[in-house]
């Protein structure tokens, strides 16, 4: 019985120190702890590290990016393209010899360390800082980038600027 009035005593008081303290700040100016997200932002690091996004049109397939990264979310798949086939070049000039059909991240495993964008040789994989990117389905944190994205035929037509219709 005794027991049984402490633990009562004990619940009570307890749970009245803690509204104690939301009570005293109910009263309180508004000092900056708390911001009116999403309306209001709070500003980032300048280095944050948010989410991954690979330029694919600029991806030479090496596979570096892969090999650096420490969880194995990146998934890259490749072959050789073909000699007779015109040849192709990310935006800095760089040779694309490998054609890149799979290149996935799953966002889920990854732990936002950013290894794998320091040797990309052609600096399309980046960390972005976009952070709202909740979902409802895990399957949807999974990235496929490699979809059909045109290719510079060459170095110089970077440059060219878009026909007019
Ligand atoms: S940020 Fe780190 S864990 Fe995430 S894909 Fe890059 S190397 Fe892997
Ligand atoms: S390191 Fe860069 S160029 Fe190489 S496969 Fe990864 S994203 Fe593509």
């Amino acid at each position: 019985m005794t027991r049984y009035l402490k633990d009562l005593w004990y619940g009570w008081t307890t749970t009245w120190h803690s509204m104690w303290i939301t009570i005293r700040h109910l009263f309180r100016p508004n000092k900056g702890y708390t911001i009116q997200y999403p309306t209001v932002k709070a500003p980032l690091p300048e280095r944050a590290r948010m989410r991954l996004f690979n330029r694919i049109e600029d991806c030479i397939g090496c596979g570096q990016c892969a090999r650096a990264c420490p969880t194995d979310c990146i998934d890259i798949q490749t072959e050789k393209r073909g000699k007779d086939e015109p040849p192709v070049f990310a935006s800095d000039g760089t040779p694309i010899k490998l054609r890149t059909f799979v290149f996935d991240i799953d966002m889920t495993l990854c732990c936002y360390c950013a290894l794998c964008t320091f040797p990309c040789p052609t600096h399309c994989l980046v960390m972005t800082k976009e952070y709202e990117y909740a979902v409802y389905d895990k399957r949807d944190h999974i990235y496929h980038f490699a979809v059909d994205k045109p290719r510079y035929a060459s170095p110089a037509e970077k440059e060219q600027p878009a026909a007019k219709a």
